[in-house]
């Protein structure tokens, strides 16, 4: 029985990623995909974080194809015919390389081509569909009738993570540690996307929208700049869409987000290019799987680390790092001839050490705080109605604004006891 040292089950950003630390490191490593190429079957908003991955990437992204450089952030509380935009940009974000827009398609394909130059087996078209087990061990996969046999196998699959339950590291799943997100690229010419979105060539926005987008639900609609594209969708979680009655359909959701005004002039004239749809773990400490077992790691999606902030989602430079890092534990493991859970248990250790662990933990609470459904429904109705009655001049004489700001806020419910509460809330995020 031949042994390779690694199998990377997933060709996604975590396994890319993991696959690029382990080479020119004299180890026999393959990642196994089973999409066309890699890239062809991953779904993101997508704006890629860089500070937080900076340190460990080394030169893993020189030459990357980033679409934009995200200088604009946008949130919009969207009401049932009114809304109200927070539109945000600064010298730091323009000066910084803070965060760029991706396209999955094409920057997942680049990274295995660099991968590839570098002596490492990336395998196409190959579904695996199980594990092999000796004793309590992880020994490699099977695809088919063919088995591959490694020192350890990396569970890079992606959010449902077949190889992780069937390593029995993956907890049961419950609906609302997930989200369905839905998304379309758009194409447009370049000098449309700069002049709607106020900015430079190769300057991009990063726009997140609450409330009516979901009719309520917990979730909400993104709309990324490419370069000559823009990537629109929604986020929805599973449960809040179970519990809804009368049911919708989510894909119904996207055409009257993409029918509203504030939307419809950003994308007009565009031609959809792509469809996707796909989970997301939303699940955040809470929802982690075991991280590691005899023979075996799980990284990226697969593992649930992925932050939902409300205010943005990261999941992209979790999977980068966690790949990295399983990366590191599989060279120790090498050194020390041993792939035994002693050994691979410092992958969590050292996740613990660097913003993965440390942000999914000081954000434990978020995933609850998030779950409040007036964040969905009552805030994106109430603050643009504010807007609109104190922007609003009619026949009679005007009334003072703090008035108005005073009364609509008794009216809407706002001082109440229950939103008081809400706010208070805010210290556990
Ligand atoms: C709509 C949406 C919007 C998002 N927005 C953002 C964002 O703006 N910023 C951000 O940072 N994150 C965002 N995320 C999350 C982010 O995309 C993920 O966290 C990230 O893609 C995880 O990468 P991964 O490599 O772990 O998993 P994936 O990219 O899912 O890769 C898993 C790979 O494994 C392969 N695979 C699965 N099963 C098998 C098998 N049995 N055999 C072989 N191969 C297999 C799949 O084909 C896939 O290529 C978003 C996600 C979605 C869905």
């Amino acid at each position: 029985m031949e042994k390779i040292d690694v199998v990377i089950v997933g060709g996604g950003l975590a396994g890319l990623s993991c696959a690029y630390a382990l080479a020119n490191k004299d180890l026999q490593v393959i990642v196994v995909e089973r999409g066309d190429f890699p890239g062809s079957k991953n779904v993101t908003g997508g704006r890629l974080y860089l500070l937080p991955i900076k340190k460990m990437t080394g030169d893993m992204l020189d030459g990357a194809p980033f679409e934009r450089k995200v200088v604009r952030e946008r949130w919009s509380l969207l009401g049932d015919e009114n809304s109200f935009t927070i539109d945000f940009t600064s010298t730091v974000l323009r000066e910084k390389n803070h965060s760029y827009t991706i396209l999955r398609s094409s920057f997942d394909r680049w990274l295995s081509e660099k991968l590839i130059e570098k002596g490492i087996f990336v395998i196409p078209k190959y579904r695996v569909d199980d594990v092999l087990w000796e004793n309590d061990s992880i020994v490699g996969i099977k695809a088919g009738e063919e088995k591959i046999y490694a020192n350890v196998v990396v569970a890079a699959d992606g959010v449902l993570s077949f190889i992780g339950e069937k390593a029995q590291l993956k907890p049961a799943m419950v609906p609302q540690n997930y989200a369905v997100g839905i998304k379309e690229i758009i194409e447009l010419p370049e000098s449309t996307i700069n002049e709607r979105f106020n900015v430079g060539s190769s300057e991009g926005c990063a726009h997140l929208f609450i409330g009516d987008v979901t009719k309520g639900m917990f979730g909400g609609g993104f709309l990324y700049t490419n370069k000559s594209s823009v990537s629109i969708g929604i986020a929805i979680g599973i449960k809040a869409l179970m519990d809804r009655a009368p049911l919708i359909e989510a894909h119904n959701l996207i055409d009257s987000f993409k029918e509203r005004y504030e939307i419809k002039k950003l994308i007009e004239g565009g031609v959809i290019s792509e469809y996707s749809a796909h989970l997301i773990p939303e699940g955040g400490f809470e929802g982690l799987s075991k991280l590691f077992g005899n023979g075996i790691l799980i990284i990226g999606d697969a593992a649930g680390f992925a932050l939902n902030m409300g205010i943005t989602v990261r999941g992209m430079e979790f999977a980068i790092a966690s790949g990295i890092i399983a990366a590191e534990t599989i060279l120790k493991a090498k050194e020390m001839n041993d792939f035994s859970q002693n050994i691979m248990s410092l992958y969590e250790k050292r996740l613990k050490e660097t913003f993965v662990l440390k942000d999914l933990y000081a954000f434990r609470k978020i995933r609850t705080f998030l779950e409040n459904e007036d964040l969905f429904s009552y805030y994106p109705r109430s603050f643009p109605e504010l807007i609109e009655k104190i922007m609003w001049f009619g026949e009679g004489k005007k009334r003072k604004i703090g008035s108005t700001l005073w009364e609509t806020m008794r009216s809407t419910g706002m001082l109440s006891f229950k939103r008081l509460k809400n706010l208070y809330k805010i210290k556990d995020i």
